[in-house]
């Protein structure tokens, strides 16, 4: 089985990549690389000891991707490839309608072109905005505070009209809560631009001397110690996930929503505890005002996806801490070499 996989330099798509080829998958990655390094790609070649098929393109041109599945018999796409940045979505909305959800659109329409019918979504805890009560289910109800958010609904919404207007299609929607931890190889990971948006790559480039203390964004809220509580999951099981659908995918009469969690919320001290006990570490934060748009608490039921993955996470977080530490310390400046 051929399986595309847009984004597949990127943190997520990379360590998925990994699992496809272990398994036995045909992988092409599809990808612009304008949140990528192509050292990324050289990693992973040398964690499967094998050479990757990659077309670098834009999922909004139309012609890139029409040469990939001119030239490969593509049987199903994960479809990773995206822009993630809430605070630049506010700041950029159009650019990020043009690549999320546009660039979604034109995939569709190629992939129907070429009969590929089968998709992987990469959807996000987003979409439930601030949800009433925890932990979350997949039928809550949905919202979107930033047009990051909003590109994620509007691509759920997209798929799901497509596959009522051609109920060939076999459509999972995959619904993540935080991705952490790396390859345990230590060698691939996440490897943000600039100045990190997510909490743990702040807190590792923290610990490894880069930046001088972590900001933690308020300290009132209505939790265990009033810092922000989150569903971290390990990137190794978030992409074990990918592989449990893609498996079951052609039975799937229905588009399937999905969400991929531990079940289990840590708080943002809980996590910098952890990650000191990891990587024998100080790391030094202050408290600060809360972020605007942040809810004080967001965890999964995962329970769904046991019953229709047979998948559930197995790594908890010192898990996720060491391997990002492991990442962090072997690669302090991520793939720059
Ligand atoms: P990432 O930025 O590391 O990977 C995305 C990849 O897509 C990058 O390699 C980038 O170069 C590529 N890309 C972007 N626009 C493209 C385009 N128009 N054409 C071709 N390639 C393009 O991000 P990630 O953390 O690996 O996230 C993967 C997906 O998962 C994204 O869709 C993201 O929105 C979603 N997601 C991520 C998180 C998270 O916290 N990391 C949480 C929920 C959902
Ligand atoms: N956070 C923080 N300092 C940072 C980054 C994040 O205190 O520099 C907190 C944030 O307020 C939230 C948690 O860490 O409670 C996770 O934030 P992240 O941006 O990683 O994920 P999201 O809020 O999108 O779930």
């Amino acid at each position: 089985m051929k399986v595309l996989v847009t984004g597949g330099a990127g943190y997520i798509g990379s360590h998925t990549v990994v699992l496809l080829i272990e398994a036995g998958y045909e992988v092409v990655v599809f990808d612009n690389f304008s949140n990528a390094s192509k050292e990324s790609i050289r990693r992973v070649e040398a964690i499967v000891g094998k050479k990757i098929v990659v077309v670098e393109g834009d999922i909004r041109y139309r012609e890139d991707l029409a040469k990939v599945f001119s030239s490969h018999k593509i049987d199903a796409v994960i479809h990773f490839a995206g822009l993630k940045a809430v605070g630049e979505s506010v700041e950029q909305p159009l650019r990020y309608y043009d690549n999320n959800v546009n660039g979604s659109v034109v995939l569709c329409e190629v992939m129907s072109e070429y009969n590929c019918k089968s998709i992987i979504f990469s959807s996000s805890a987003t979409v439930y905005g601030d949800p009433h009560t925890t932990p979350i289910l997949e039928d809550f109800p949905l919202s979107a505070t930033n047009p990051y958010g909003r590109s994620k609904l509007m691509v759920e919404e997209i798929l799901r009209d497509v596959y009522l207007s051609d109920n060939e299609w076999k459509i999972v929607l995959l619904r993540y809560f935080n991705p952490v931890g790396a390859h345990a190889s230590g060698t691939i990971g996440e490897d943000p631009n600039g100045l990190p948006n997510n909490l743990m790559p702040f807190i590792s480039q923290t610990a490894v001397g880069k930046r001088e203390y972590l900001s933690v964004f308020g300290n009132d809220y209505d939790t265990v110690d009033g810092t922000g509580v989150r569903d971290y999951i390990h990137v190794i099981d978030l992409a074990q996930g990918h592989l449990n659908a893609l498996d079951r995918i052609r039975n799937f009469n229905e588009p399937m929503t999905i969400n991929l969690g531990t079940g289990n919320g840590y708080s943002v001290l809980e996590m910098v505890e952890a990650f000191e006990k990891a990587s024998a570490k100080k790391v030094p934060y202050k408290i600060v005002e809360r972020r605007v748009g942040d809810i004080a608490t967001c965890f999964a039921d995962p329970s769904y996806a046991k019953e229709v993955l047979d998948w559930e996470a197995t790594r908890g977080i010192d898990e996720m801490c060491e391997d990002t530490w492991r990442w962090q310390s072997q690669n302090p400046n991520g793939y720059i070499i």
